[in-house]
C-alpha cells in the first residue's frame, strides 16, 4: 500500500555563505561562496515523505514565477514529490538569508514571499488534500491554509502537525489535529512558560492533541498519548556532520507511515532512522536518504 500523503507548506530557497563572524549592526562582512539549496519545512518534508518513505506525495504550495522556484521544483520532482497543484503567485518565491559563522552557529532571516499568498486550499489542490491519507503541515504559512487543510481532509484522514516555527493556534486549530510534532523547544513554547522540562511540557500538550510526538535530538524521540504510556524511542548513534532537516525528514517519513497505515510507534521508529541518517549528511533536502536505506536501520 502506498499512503497518500499532502504536504501543505512552505518552500523556500536557502541562500547560504559562510563567514568568519556575523556581521552587527552597520558593520558589512566579506564571506566565502555563496551556495544556493532548496529548503523550506514543507518542501523539505515533502521530499523525505515521497524519497524516504516512499509516499504518493502531493505538495500543496506557493512559489513565485522565479529562477528559485525552478530550482525548488526540479528537487521536488526529482524525489518523485507531485507538483501539479503548487500555485504560482506575483510574490518572490520564499527566501531564507543564512549566515554560518565558523564555529558552525547560523544567522537567518527568512522573506517569506509566495509563501504569505498561500491560503486554504481550492480546486485541484483541495481536492488533492480530500484524497490524502495524512495531511501534514507546518507553521511557515498563513494559519488559514492550515485551517483550509484541516477543513478539506476526508473523515478518517490525520492532520499531522510539525507546530514549527512554535505560534499561537487558534482553537479550531488545536481541535483538529490528530498527531502533533514538536521538539523541546517548541513542546515548551507551545505549552506556555511554567515549563523547563520539554517532556512535561509535551505531556501537558496531550491534554489538547490525542498524540504528541516530541523529537529529542540525539536521543530520538518520545510518543506520548493521554490514555497510555509514553514511548521512547531511541536513535541510533551516528557520526553527526550537519543537523539541518533533520526534524523535517523525521516528519515527513512519521506521515507517510502513517499514511501507510503503520500506528505512531512503528512510524516513530522509522522517522528516528530517517532522522539519524539525515544527520550524516549536508543539506536539507540533500540529505534526506531513501527508503532502503532506512528499512535496513530499523531492522
Ligand atoms: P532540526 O531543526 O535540526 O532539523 P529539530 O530540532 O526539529 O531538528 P531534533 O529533535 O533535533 O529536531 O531531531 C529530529 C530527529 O532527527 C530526532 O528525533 C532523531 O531521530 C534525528 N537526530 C537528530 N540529531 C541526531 C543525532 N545527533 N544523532 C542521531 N539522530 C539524530
Amino acid at each position: 500500500m502506498t499512503g497518500q500523503v499532502a504536504v501543505v507548506g512552505s518552500a523556500n530557497i536557502d541562500l547560504v555563505v559562510p563567514v568568519d563572524h556575523h556581521p552587527v549592526p552597520g558593520e558589512t562582512v566579506l564571506g566565502g561562496t555563496l551556495r544556493r539549496s532548496p529548503g523550506g519545512k514543507g518542501a523539505n518534508q515533502a521530499v523525505a515523505a515521497a524519497r524516504a518513505g516512499q509516499a504518493d506525495t502531493s505538495f500543496v504550495a506557493a512559489l513565485g514565477r522565479d529562477e528559485h522556484a525552478d530550482i525548488l521544483l526540479r528537487s521536488l520532482d526529482d524525489a518523485g514529490v507531485r507538483t501539479d497543484v503548487v500555485r504560482r503567485t506575483d510574490s518572490p518565491t520564499g527566501t531564507a538569508l543564512i549566515t554560518v559563522s565558523a564555529d558552525g552557529e547560523n544567522a537567518i532571516v527568512v522573506a517569506p514571499g509566495a509563501n504569505a499568498d498561500l491560503g486554504a486550499p481550492e480546486g485541484e489542490a483541495r481536492d488533492r488534500v480530500a484524497q490524502a491519507d495524512v495531511v501534514l503541515a507546518q507553521l511557515e504559512i498563513p494559519l488559514d491554509a492550515v485551517l483550509g487543510a484541516a477543513r478539506a481532509r476526508r473523515s478518517g484522514a490525520l492532520l499531522v502537525l510539525n507546530a514549527a516555527p512554535p505560534a499561537e493556534l487558534t482553537a479550531e486549530v488545536w481541535d483538529a489535529v490528530d498527531v502533533l510534532v514538536v521538539n523541546e523547544h517548541e513542546a515548551r513554547a507551545l505549552a506556555g512558560s511554567e515549563h523547563d522540562d520539554a517532556r512535561a511540557a509535551a505531556d501537558d500538550l496531550t491534554a489538547r492533541v490525542g498524540t504528541v510526538v516530541l523529537t529529542l535530538g540525539a536521543a530520538g524521540c518520545v510518543v506520548l498519548q493521554h490514555d497510555a504510556d509514553p514511548v521512547t524511542v531511541a536513535a541510533p548513534t551516528v557520526s553527526a556532520v550537519d543537523t539541518t532537516g533533520a526534524g523535517d525528514t523525521f516528519c515527513g517519513v512519521l506521515a507517510a507511515a502513517l499514511a501507510q497505515g503503520a500506528g505512531t510507534v512503528p512510524a516513530a521508529r522509522r522517522a528516528v532512522a530517517a532522522g539519524a541518517l539525515a544527520v550524516t549528511r549536508h543539506g536539507a533536502q540533500e540529505a534526506v536518504p531513501d527508503a532502503a536505506a532506512v528499512t535496513r536501520l530499523v531492522r
